[in-house]
């Protein structure tokens, strides 16, 4: 992709202070757009933000909830005072596991997962399309949501999470049918096994397992979905909608 292909776009990712978040700040500040790094861990997003090269001044932190509309209101009521015009490129990253079998998982467990995986990107996506529509700015927005492969086949020890995540790319189609007619797309990214916090806790046996079932053989890298959110972010991918990518390294679960 052209060096510069985003400059002039403001791109919010939730999520930012950390893995897949982080890698796509760095992705998307280097094609040339001004980055609003958001993460429930406000000094997370702030080292995102202070990683980054090139002009910081048009980079900001915020410390948001993604599972709370009213922390959602309040993230965009001060981004309403640091920027001309609302994001038009929403990287929903955020997301959590609260792994147990089935029959032991704990209901507040299955209750979080789904409360910020799911409910999370609703209410992003909720409050980031009507600032859009709003401010007369929606056309050419896009909207990148990350689902997982587990969403699509299951996975031992993830009924929240796999759920959560199937839940993910239903409401990106549901998205793209209802906010296409403002010009905004919606897409998903169905990552496999990234290497990230997230799986750093998964015990060696278990990745060495999954390893077997990847035909590049190997977890993928941050930066590696990062490329392709980039790629739907950007007007490279105008036609492409209400579509979930699969970047898995061809595993086979
Ligand atoms: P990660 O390194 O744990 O990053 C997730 C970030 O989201 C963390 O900074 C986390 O903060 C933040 N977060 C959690 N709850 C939040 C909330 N309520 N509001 C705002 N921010 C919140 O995980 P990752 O691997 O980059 O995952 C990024 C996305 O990709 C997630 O949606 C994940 O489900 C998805 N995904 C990951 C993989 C993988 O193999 N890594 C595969 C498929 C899909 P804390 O650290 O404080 O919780």
């Amino acid at each position: 992709m052209a060096i510069g292909s985003l400059a002039g776009r403001i791109a919010l990712v939730t999520g930012a202070g950390s893995g897949i978040g982080r890698a796509t700040c760095a992705a998307l500040s280097r094609e040339g757009a001004s980055i609003i790094a958001a993460d429930k861990v406000g000094k997370n997003a702030k080292l995102t933000i202070q990683s980054l090269k090139g002009d910081v001044a048009q980079n900001i932190s915020v410390e948001v909830d993604v599972k709370d509309s009213s922390s959602i209101q309040r993230m965009f009521g001060e981004l309403k005072k640091c920027f001309p015009k609302p994001p038009s490129i929403i990287v929903n990253s955020a997301g959590i596991t609260r792994d147990a079998f089935l029959l032991k998982m704990e209901e507040s467990h299955f209750d979080d997962v789904i409360n910020v995986n799911l409910k999370g990107t609703f209410l992003i996506i909720q409050a980031a399309a009507q600032a859009l529509i709003d401010a007369n700015t929606s056309h050419g927005a896009s909207i990148v949501n990350i689902a997982s492969i587990v969403g699509v086949h299951g996975n031992i020890g993830q009924a929240n999470y796999s759920a959560s995540k199937a839940g993910v790319e239903a409401l990106t189609k549901t998205a793209a049918k209802e906010l296409s007619k403002f010009g905004i797309r919606c897409n998903a990214v169905v990552p496999g096994f990234i290497e990230s916090p997230m799986t750093d806790a998964v015990p060696v046996k278990v990745k060495e397992m999954v390893q077997a079932q990847i035909m590049v053989g190997r977890f993928g890298k941050p930066e590696e979905i990062a490329e392709v959110i980039t790629f739907l972010a950007s007007s490279r991918s105008s036609y492409i909608n209400g579509t979930c990518i699969e970047v898995t390294g061809g595993c086979r679960l």
